[in-house]
């Protein structure tokens, strides 16, 4: 038991996990709870009583998509998102191993691509996805067919005010 975990993830997340009283909405809503270990509400308990090494070492913070619907819907603002988000920082910071070992390289990627264009580009994302974990032919099947039917574009768009951006990144350390 880590008694300054649930401080360290406070101060990171800005949200305070002490409030959440387990009411569950926010995993009833999650679209990727069934895909858990553990789920958004049993993270935060895990949390409140210490567990670091279970949390840090559960593929449930790599598996959350930052959708926010766990924030829309709890009674009491804690947004998990942001919570999953410093569960990220703190895992890849103290280098603990998780169970999808390629999850830490697709996040760093994804970031990497939002801090340069402003917005995520799936084809950059999944080009240098493939490369780097040398699964060149997985999901072809659906990716092909969404790259002809028009859903991903083939060049990145940028957005405006990249200098905002670019300041957001360079102030949270991204
Ligand atoms: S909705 Fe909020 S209070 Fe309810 S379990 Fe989730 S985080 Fe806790
Ligand atoms: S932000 Fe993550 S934990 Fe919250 S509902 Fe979306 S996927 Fe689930």
């Amino acid at each position: 038991m880590d008694t300054t975990f649930s401080a360290q993830v406070n101060e990171l997340s800005e949200q305070t996990i002490e409030l959440c009283y387990h009411c569950h909405k926010c995993t009833a809503g999650c679209p990727v709870a069934v895909e858990m270990e553990f789920g958004p509400d049993r993270v935060l308990r895990l949390i409140q009583l210490g567990q670091k090494d279970r949390v840090l070492g559960s593929g449930d913070i790599w598996v959350c998509a930052s959708c926010e619907t766990c924030a829309t819907r709890c009674p009491n603002e804690i947004s998990v998102a942001a919570v999953m988000d410093a569960l990220r920082a703190i895992s890849m910071a103290e280098g603990y191993a998780t169970p999808e070992p390629d999850a830490p390289a697709f996040h760093r990627l994804f970031l990497g691509i939002v801090g340069r264009f402003g917005r995520m580009h799936e084809a950059s994302l999944m080009m240098i996805y493939k490369l780097k974990t040398r699964k060149l032919m997985a999901d072809m099947d659906s990716g092909i067919p969404m790259i002809l039917k028009g859903k991903i574009p083939i060049l990145p768009h940028r957005v405006r005010g990249m200098n905002e951006v670019k300041r957001i990144f360079r102030e949270t350390g991204s």
